[in-house]
């Protein structure tokens, strides 16, 4: 197998296509219109994938890809600066009253406030994504169909 396991969508049967509603249309929603879906163990491959491709927020460098998710469409940018500093608590967060931001700005007038820690998608180039998804791929193949590690057999 070379690519994450996808099954037929149960939903649409595979058509992407499902009752018509006012937010997504004819677009079914149980696999956004794809007409796949993955299978547990594709699911948890994935999740491996992305956490692979993904570094914490401090740990990002001017110079680097970030992915930025907007409401409407996600695209990677290119940071300009990284700032970690100390913030007033604005009553979102208990604790001392005040927490650690990192404050990243890119190109095009993107940026974003993260927590230390959090994990955030990295643009990276095409050798290290096929790399990436290689590593995934015989992550899949050490999971059972549910997704959970296969018992090392003795
Ligand atoms: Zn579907």
């Amino acid at each position: 197998m070379d690519q994450l396991e996808t099954m037929t969508c149960s939903r649409c049967g595979g058509s992407g296509h499902f009752s018509y509603n006012q937010i997504h249309g004819t677009r079914c929603y149980g696999c956004n219109g794809t007409g796949k879906k993955y299978t547990k163990r594709g699911a948890a491959a994935a999740k491996f994938l992305s956490d692979l491709r993904s570094i914490p927020a401090e740990q990002f460098k001017v110079g680097d890809l970030i992915l930025y998710q907007g409401i409407s469409h996600s695209k990677f940018v290119r940071i300009t600066s990284v700032e970690v500093s100390r913030a007033k608590d604005q009553g979102c967060y208990s604790g001392d009253g005040e927490y650690q931001q990192v404050k990243i700005q890119c190109e095009g007038g993107y940026g974003a406030y993260y927590r230390p820690g959090n994990l955030v998608r990295k643009g990276c180039g095409a050798e290290m994504k096929s790399e990436q998804l290689r590593q995934a791929l015989a992550f899949q193949a050490t999971l059972t169909k549910n997704g959970t590690p296969r018992k090392r057999a003795t």
